[in-house]
C-alpha cells in the first residue's frame, strides 16, 4: 500500500469548479464514464442529494490495476490519442479532468475489476491523499463512490441547496440521460429507497415496450397513447421522436426533451420552433411535451464547450428552426379533425 500527495492538487480542485458545480455534476460524470466503459446497467445510489454519498455501481469493462493509478491523474485518459481528437475534446468539453476533479474536493473510492482481470482493485483518495490500488472484491465492472463531497471547500459546501433540491437535479439528469439510452438499464435509489427503476432493452424484452414503459414514466402515463410519433428527414436535418397531440393537456414544463445528436439540449430557438409548431393548430395545454431527437452533421453544430451548459450553436439557424417547425407542424397537422 503506498500514500502519496496528488501533485497537483490545487490544480485539481479549481478544475473541480468548473466540472464539479454540485452532487448533479459527479453523477453526470461518472454515468457518462459508465456509459463510455460500455455499461448497460448502472445503479446510482445517493443519500441527502448527494451531498452526504454518491454511489455509482456499472457493469463495464472495468479499469486495469495499471490504469487505476493513472485514472486520478489530470489528462491521463486514455480518450484523447491525437490532435485530430481536438475537434471533439471542445465538444465534449473538459477531458480527462472529471475523476482527478471530484477526488480533490471529496472522499473517494474506486473499485473496480477489468474484464480480462482476475480479480479487482481498489484506489482510494482523501481530499488528494492517494491510497492504493489494493486488492478488492468487485464483480467486472466499477463502483466509485464519493464521500462528503465538498468537504474541504467550504465555499462550494455552502453553496450546494437543500437535500431536496440537489437530489431533483440528480433526478432531472438520470431521466435526460435515460432518454438518450434505452438500451442501457438505470436504477436511481435516495436514501435507500429505490426511486427510479428503468429496465434497459439490452435484457431481451420487447423495445418498444420497454421504451414506451420509460418514457411514460418520465412524460406521463397516458403520453404514449396521446402522441404522435413523426420521422422527418431533410437533406443534413433528420428528426424522430414523440409530439403530444394538441388536445393532450396534461403536460408540464419538465416533459419537455430534446436531444441533438443524443445529446440532451435546452435551446431557445429549439423551444421558439416548437412552440410556434404548437401555436399555429388548435392547441388546448399549456405547455407542449415532447421527446424529439434531431440529428444533424456535427460539422452544423457548435454544442457549448462549457460541459455544464446545455445550449448549443448552429451555424445555419434558419434552416435548423424552419426544419423543426415544419417537421412538427406537419405531424399536429395531421391529427387535426
Ligand atoms: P475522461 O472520461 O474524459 O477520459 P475521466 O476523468 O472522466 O476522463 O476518466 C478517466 C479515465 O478513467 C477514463 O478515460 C477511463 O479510462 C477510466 N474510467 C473512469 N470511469 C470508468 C468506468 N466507470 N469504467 C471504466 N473506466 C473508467
Ligand atoms: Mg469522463
Amino acid at each position: 500500500m503506498s500514500i502519496r500527495k496528488l501533485p497537483n492538487q490545487l490544480i485539481d480542485q479549481i478544475a473541480a469548479g468548473e466540472v464539479v458545480e454540485r452532487p448533479a455534476s459527479v453523477v453526470k460524470e461518472l454515468v457518462e464514464n459508465a456509459l463510455d466503459a460500455g455499461a448497460t446497467v448502472i445503479d446510482i445510489d445517493v443519500q441527502t442529494g448527494g451531498k452526504k454519498r454518491i454511489k455509482i455501481t456499472d457493469n463495464g469493462q472495468g479499469i486495469t490495476q495499471q490504469d487505476l493509478s493513472m485514472a486520478l491523474q489530470r489528462h491521463a485518459t486514455s480518450k484523447i490519442q491525437s490532435l485530430d481528437d481536438l475537434e471533439s475534446l471542445l465538444s465534449m468539453g473538459f477531458r480527462g479532468e472529471a475523476l482527478p476533479s471530484i477526488a480533490s474536493v471529496s472522499r473517494f473510492e474506486l473499485i473496480s475489476r477489468h474484464q480480462d482481470a482476475e480479480m479487482a482493485y481498489q484506489i482510494n483518495a482523501h481530499g488528494g491523499e492517494i491510497e492504493g490500488p489494493m486488492p478488492a472484491a468487485h464483480p467486472i465492472g466499477t463502483t466509485i463512490i464519493v464521500s462528503d463531497l465538498f468537504f474541504n471547500t467550504p465555499a462550494r459546501r455552502r453553496f450546494m441547496k437543500t437535500d431536496q433540491t440537489e437530489y431533483l437535479r440528480i433526478d432531472e439528469l438520470i431521466k435526460r440521460v435515460s432518454l438518450s439510452r434505452f438500451d442501457v438499464t438505470f436504477r436511481l435509489s435516495h436514501n435507500g429507497k429505490m426511486i427510479r427503476n428503468a429496465q434497459g432493452c439490452h435484457s431481451g424484452g420487447d423495445s418498444d415496450i420497454l421504451k414506451h414503459q420509460r418514457i411514460n414514466q418520465l412524460c406521463g402515463k397516458d403520453f404514449i397513447e396521446n402522441a404522435i410519433y413523426m420521422e422527418q428527414e431533410r437533406g443534413k436535418l433528420k428528426m424522430s421522436g414523440w409530439v403530444a397531440k394538441p388536445s393532450w393537456n396534461r403536460a408540464q414544463p419538465d416533459r419537455q426533451f430534446f436531444y441533438i445528436n443524443n445529446r440532451m439540449i435546452k435551446d431557445k430557438l429549439v423551444g421558439h420552433a416548437i412552440r410556434q409548431a404548437y401555436q399555429d393548430v388548435l392547441f388546448h395545454g399549456r405547455f407542449p411535451a415532447f421527446v424529439l431527437y434531431l440529428d444533424i452533421d456535427p460539422e452544423l453544430v457548435d454544442v457549448n464547450v462549457h460541459p455544464t451548459k446545455h445550449e448549443v450553436r448552429f451555424r445555419d439557424s434558419k434552416l435548423v428552426h424552419d426544419f423543426i417547425f415544419g417537421s412538427i407542424h406537419q405531424s399536429l397537422a395531421h391529427t387535426r379533425v
